[in-house]
């Protein structure tokens, strides 16, 4: 079975002595505007292409103002802050996720508190959390408090995984219901749609990533999505330094952040955004060759996306039988030519996190011992 698997996705790539697991595509505007950023002379973090890439990614998303950052994690490392998130706060999240959500949290000192994730979505369960927030939390004038460690609970960030949107409007009720401030890492959706709606934009705010392996990349780089206007411009002034816009005079009125992004990064996006939606179509068209390949296999199948979701299916997902068969799968497809990784070691398995808490975790661990990331790159031949 693992040697059919094997040629099939090879077969879907070309048939190359090596198939990568997610790599980006220049087939755009790329060499011209890179061209463009050197000529001008505008290379760093001051130029056009930081506003275009602006304004592209808020016209994409609907969101009322986005925000460039260097990368997806001081984007969430930003957007925790505007949310007030303080030291000693916690912040409900995932254990299923990618180091950079716990990370961010950590910068601040906050803790991060590992909330179970649906089996359907992949994402933090709206169920679990409610049923972790009954159990845990109170609230008094307005602020939502741990009632065992004292703790306030300010916000909860639940991430789209692999790009499948997670049950974010169930999410935004509990969250208004125990006044959490919502933060959505959605640094792995850019082009993920729940009910018509970006992902990244039901929150208070949105991170996107945008690393060499994600489905726009700009080297390195990452965005905040606003509906609030009025933050998008506060987070833009912290963002740069916290200056004061004068010609010649550096006054700065708060303790700001170099988080921005150089010019030259912004033009790779501004190209990449022109072929956003063909990659994503192109991406959704592999995830059918490969739905309708693992539709009649046994004991392997295909992650399709969730209900009223359009999903980028930025990297694609296979559940096999138990941990043992993953294991054998992973070491079958990387000993024949074909990158594939299992989930991201959980959180609350990492020395620095082991001890935060966490609820039974049931859908986490089923899905740690048999989820396998398959190749997901765009691929050219169809494009
Ligand atoms: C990629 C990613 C980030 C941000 O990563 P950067 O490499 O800093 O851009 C954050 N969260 C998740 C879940 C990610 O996959």
């Amino acid at each position: 079975m693992y040697e059919k698997i094997t040629n099939f996705i090879k077969d879907l790539y070309g048939n190359q002595d090596f198939t990568p697991l997610s790599v980006p595509v220049f087939v755009g505007n790329e060499k011209k505007y890179l061209n463009e950023c050197i000529n001008s002379t505008f290379v760093s973090s001051v130029g056009k292409f930081v506003d275009r890439f602006e304004e592209m990614v808020a016209e994409y998303t609907g969101a009322k103002r986005a925000v460039v950052c260097v990368n997806g994690t001081n984007a969430l490392h930003m957007a925790l802050m505007l949310a007030g998130v303080e030291r000693n706060d916690e912040v409900l999240t995932q254990a299923l996720t990618f180091i950079a959500t716990c990370n961010a949290i950590s910068y601040i000192g906050a803790h991060p508190v590992f909330i179970d994730v649906d089996r359907e979505t992949m994402g933090l369960s709206p169920v679990a959390l409610r049923k972790w927030l009954e159990d845990n939390a109170e609230v008094k004038s307005d602020v939502c408090y741990n009632k065992h460690t004292g703790h306030r609970i300010k916000a909860c960030v639940p991430m789209h995984t692999f790009g499948h949107p997670c049950k974010i409007e169930e999410i935004v009720a509990v969250c208004q219901e125990y006044h959490i401030e919502l933060v959505e890492d959605a640094a792995e959706s850019i082009g993920s749609f729940y009910k018509g709606r970006h992902t990244g934009t039901f929150g208070k705010i949105g991170a996107l990533s945008f690393n060499g392996n994600k489905t726009v990349t700009t080297g390195g780089g990452g965005m905040l999505l606003f509906n609030d206007e009025e933050l998008g411009k506060y987070a833009k002034h912290l963002t740069t330094q916290a200056k004061v816009p004068h010609r010649w005079e550096f006054v700065h009125d708060h303790i700001g952040y170099n988080y921005r992004m150089p010019n030259i990064n912004a033009a790779l996006g501004c190209a990449q955004m022109e072929h956003l939606e063909e990659y994503v179509l192109n991406k959704r068209e592999t995830a059918h060759r490969y739905q309708e390949f693992f539709a009649n296999m046994d004991d392997i199948s295909f992650f399709t996306e969730p209900e009223n979701s359009r999903s980028n299916y930025w990297l694609n997902v296979v559940i096999l039988k138990d941990k043992a068969a993953q294991q054998e799968f992973l070491q079958y497809t990387n000993d024949h030519g074909v990158m594939t990784r299992p989930i991201w070691e959980l959180m609350n398995r990492l020395p620095m996190f082991e001890h935060c808490q966490h609820d039974s975790l049931e859908n986490t661990i089923w899905l740690a011992d048999r989820v396998v990331n398959i190749p997901s790159s765009v691929r050219m031949k169809i494009l």
